[in-house]
């Protein structure tokens, strides 16, 4: 072999990294029922009025490179929370600043814990990293087991993430137990509690990152635009977190990451706070009603404090997720576990619910 056939040599520890699978389209065809996407998280509703209008604005100036520290943004969102500016990441998205994260504290040899089943970016920004994947088994209810992810911390843990709610189960984790968990955790490992719903939580025992955030030096909380503020497409999420960790995220950002389309949006979308919190209610009162319905039709799903529901279905995953598409909701199949649906718009949700009747009566 010359040197100009051969392959460019990888890092072999993107061998065993499983790549990210978004979630489907509606799914297409001759059917006669309305084809909704369900499969994402994603906000049913359009922009807010004026959102759209303030990244058309900025869409003019596409031929400059964005405020690189999306200096406005990062005031509106400290002022929001009522944290430092200095503490505040915007990122893109979510997922692009915990991939930030994980880049800053692990590498090879080095151990994230983490619940399983949980958010899929989390085996793969690990894996890319070269750190181990410690996966800890959710507790019978669905739920974050904080006990056993406590017991899993050694010497070589750099990094635990704590996702509440819980991607894709729904359970958020409680105060009193979090902060037991919070104690008993070595203040040189960073803990992330990625809160992308925190704005859909309705439940008081509810744990709060940004009050953990205050208290301990080592948690860094995750926040995002793209779920209740609807802004999926624009992605632009952020980091509230101390000093050292605060600033070796802004060392590893890609650089101009957060267009200027998407930091005038989610300004715009933060100014319409009181809109944006009625949109939530409806969704969260979408939600009350499904889970309630799908209880009554026989399911046990398991508290949700998120835009979308679990159903656990072991090796009928992959058949559910496809009755679901026969009746044109793209859902998210998570084998051999179980399947993500989210709840949309209320057309969709009385669509999702003929299906999982007509399921249930399939097979009782
Ligand atoms: C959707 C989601 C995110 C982030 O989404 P972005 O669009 O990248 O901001 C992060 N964590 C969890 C658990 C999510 O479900």
């Amino acid at each position: 072999m010359t040197a100009s056939d051969g392959e460019p040599r990888l890092r072999r520890a993107l061998e065993n990294v499983p790549t990210y699978r978004p979630g489907r389209p509606a799914p297409g065809g001759g059917t006669v029922v309305t084809l909704y996407k369900l499969s994402s998280n994603e906000n049913p509703y359009p922009p807010l009025p004026g959102v759209l209008e303030a990244a058309a604005e900025a869409a003019a100036e596409m031929n400059r490179y964005p405020d690189m520290y999306a200096t406005e943004l990062v005031a509106a969102v400290a002022e929001h929370l009522d944290v430092p500016e200095l503490d505040v990441v915007p990122g893109t998205g979510t997922v692009g600043v915990l991939k930030q994260v994980v880049q800053t504290v692990a590498g090879e040899g080095d151990e994230v814990v983490y619940a399983w089943r949980s958010f899929e970016a989390y085996p793969i920004f690990t894996g890319v990293a070269g750190a181990t994947s410690v996966q800890v088994p959710l507790d019978r209810g669905a739920r974050h087991d904080l006990e056993a992810l406590a017991d899993a911390i050694n010497d070589r843990t750099r990094l635990v993430i704590v996702c509440s709610p819980n991607n894709p189960t729904g359970p958020v984790v409680h105060k009193n137990e979090l902060n037991k968990f919070l104690v008993q955790v070595p203040s040189d490992v960073l803990i992330v509690i990625d809160e992308a719903y925190a704005e859909l939580v309705r439940d008081p025992e509810a744990a709060n990152g940004l009050d953990v955030y205050r208290q301990h030096g080592n948690v860094c909380v995750l926040r995002t635009f793209s779920k209740a503020y609807g802004l999926a497409g624009l992605r632009v999420g952020y980091a509230v977190a101390h000093d050292a960790v605060a600033d070796a995220l802004r060392k590893t950002a890609v650089p101009f990451g957060v267009s200027t389309i998407a930091q005038q949006a989610a300004i715009a979308s933060l100014q319409r706070k009181a809109l944006l919190l009625e949109r939530v209610d409806q969704l969260v009162t979408e939600r009350t009603r499904v889970v309630d319905a799908l209880r009554a039709q026989g399911w046990a799903i398991p508290d949700t404090e998120a835009n979308f529901v679990w159903f656990e279905l072991g090796d009928e995953t992959a058949r559910f997720a496809q009755h679901c598409a026969d009746h044109g909701l793209a859902v998210r199949p998570y084998a051999p576990d179980g399947c993500r649906v989210t709840i949309g718009e209320p057309a969709a949700n009385d669509q999702m619910l003929a299906a999982s009747q007509e399921w249930i009566e399939q097979h009782q």
